[in-house]
């Protein structure tokens, strides 16, 4: 049996992105292109040759006009370059398809799990590599997406004609900034000719790349500036009455900004683990603008968050916090545009972790954003810290979301302490889902009679992404999950260690007679597990469904009013 069992460690290399990795000279030819003309192999270590993350984390793709390649709003892991043909890109929603992509399991499945033989706590099926062989591993969510699309091809022709769209030809690239900043696509792009072929490179070959080569990264870098800031200013809502002449004005002036550290978390930890409050926490961060100041610019949040805070006798308050697509500056300027005034700031404004914010320079904001601009846009206020018991509730809540970083949380277990009694039902229906092993533990901190449970918050910005050396933990294409592939961890821990709310755990794993799986050298393999919000289930999440006192709830922690309407 241990004979059999010695191969099971997964490694770096074991799961090429295609069925196979590509061979030499398809790698030679990818590595000619205009993309990578700069990138050179010595600059790579000996342990991460360029030639082998190319083979291995890419793969060539095969379209027909009018087959999708990748739709807006789906989770992007992924770059494109056009090898031949050319496709199209429309900005605008895609046409919706029927039915869903993800695969959930049929209610008689569901059923029966309940009555399942109980498995070992940590069991893995034997290890079922896809090389070599017809892939018998469940399909990726990029291919069952392209096979239900393919079956409704789009009439290109048409769509090109109804809709307002662009056109990218080889050998351009697409598909960059979705990749590397974690976030959602912004555009849907269909093939515009038969036999399109597409040569497709996955995050962490991206990122790799990125890491090891300055001029990959510039040339990244200046496709953001390009591409990235007018899309995103189109889907901005406060820019939503300015016309395409004017954003591509402002886009031509805006500056890019950034603020804190990309991989915020190992200090995070170290300073949320002191007791002395959250004063320390709040000057700790890099300031963005400064209470007094005058007003320079309009600050838009492209990712991350930023804390709104003023100052009181001895120190700050935070009075709210921003995320993508707020911006901060807007009541300063109007105030400078009526009284021709330059106005001074009367908040602060500091990065929280990381941010990334574009500035826009006052005299463009005054020209083209302020007429027309919805006056509920400069009505907006901030709440915290007003009178009355409510608005006490209000500030410390707001005091500890953000001090937490659980703002952050998209999906966080919330658990009302006033009716929870501690059954653990939560825990049984999700260890029920999860072959007898629970995604979660009954504990976290606690504010009032709230406690944040210790589950996988499925983040905004999920930290334990970034240095993931397989991709095995990422983010599911069609609904943004941040899930675990069992195939590709080889457990390394980093993901444990990046989570600033340590929501993943590591296990030895088991085989099905319950013995620890252990390498060639006897070394249990661990593998990293957390809440995958029961993405099979066709009820969601079973903690939720579970509860029979209704003390389980799955919330947006960045939705105040909400938290505090259910703790009532
Ligand atoms: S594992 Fe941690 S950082 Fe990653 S999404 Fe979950 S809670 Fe957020
Ligand atoms: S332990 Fe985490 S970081 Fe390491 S390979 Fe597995 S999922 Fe990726």
């Amino acid at each position: 049996m241990d004979q059999e069992l010695r191969d099971e460690r997964n490694r770096r290399w074991d799961e090429p992105f295609g069925k196979e990795p590509l061979d030499p000279d398809t790698v030679a030819a990818i590595l000619a292109l205009p993309a990578f003309a700069d990138v050179k192999s010595e600059d790579f270590p000996d342990w991460l040759p360029l030639e082998r993350v190319i083979a291995n984390d890419g793969r060539i793709r095969t379209f027909q006009k009018g087959e999708t390649i990748l739709r807006k709003g789906d989770y992007g892991s992924s770059l494109f370059i056009i090898l031949s043909g050319s496709v199209f890109g429309l900005t605008a929603p895609a046409p919706v398809h029927a039915g869903g992509r993800r695969r959930r399991k049929s209610w008689s499945r569901s059923l029966a799990q309940l009555f399942a033989r109980k498995r070992p706590p940590e069991y893995r099926p034997a290890r079922n590599r896809t090389r070599g062989a017809a892939p018998t591993m469940p399909a990726t969510d990029a291919e069952r997406a392209v096979a239900v699309d393919k079956a409704m091809r789009v009439d290109a022709d048409d769509l090109m004609a109804r809709c307002e769209t662009f056109q990218l030809e080889a050998p351009q690239m697409f598909g960059e900034l979705a990749a590397l900043t974690r976030s959602p696509r912004r555009a849907t792009i269909y093939a515009l000719e038969n036999e399109t072929v597409l040569f497709e490179l996955r995050w962490q070959g991206l990122r790799e790349i990125r890491d090891w080569s300055d001029s990959f990264r510039s040339q990244i870098d200046q496709l953001y500036h390009e591409r990235g800031l007018l899309t995103r200013l189109q889907e901005c809502p406060v820019f939503a009455h300015v016309d395409s002449a004017a954003l591509a004005e402002i886009a031509e002036e805006a500056l890019f900004e950034t603020y804190g550290n990309f991989n915020w978390t190992h200090r995070f930890k170290r300073e949320i683990s002191k007791e002395d409050g959250p004063q320390h926490i709040i000057q700790q961060e890099p300031v963005i603008c400064e209470q007094g100041s005058h007003v320079d610019g309009l600050l838009l949040i492209n990712s991350g968050f930023a804390r709104i805070s003023e100052r009181v006798d001895h120190g700050d308050r935070t009075i709210g916090h921003l995320s993508r697509n707020d911006v901060f500056g807007l009541q300063a300027i109007a105030a400078y545009a009526s009284s021709n005034v330059s106005q001074v700031l009367d908040t602060s404004l500091r990065a929280i972790g990381y941010v990334d914010v574009i500035r826009i320079p006052t005299h463009l904001v005054r020209k083209h954003v302020l007429p027309g601009l919805d006056r509920a846009f400069l009505e907006q206020g901030h709440t915290a810290g007003k009178d009355g018991p409510q608005g006490e509730l209000r500030q410390g809540m707001m005091d500890f979301l953000v001090d937490h970083r659980y703002i952050n949380g998209e999906q966080a277990m919330l658990i009302n302490l006033d009716r929870c009694v501690g059954c653990d039902d939560c825990v049984r229906a999700c260890a029920t889902a999860h072959g007898n092993n629970p995604r979660f533990v009954r504990q976290g901190s606690r504010f009032e009679n709230a406690m944040i449970a210790s589950a996988c918050m499925h983040c905004t910005d999920p930290v334990c992404l970034i240095g993931c050396p397989t991709g095995a933990i990422h983010r599911a294409e069609d609904s943004g999950t941040v899930v675990i592939d069992d195939n590709t961890c080889i457990g390394c821990a980093t993901c444990a260690n990046s989570c600033p709310y340590n929501n993943i755990r590591m296990v030895e794993i088991r085989d099905q007679h319950g013995f620890f799986v252990k390498d060639k050298d006897g070394q249990p393999i661990s593998r990293a597990t957390k809440c995958d919000l029961c993405a099979d289930q066709l009820t969601g999440p079973a903690c939720v469904q579970a509860c029979p006192h209704d003390a389980l709830e799955r919330v947006n922690m960045r939705d105040t009013e909400t938290l505090l309407e259910w703790l009532k």
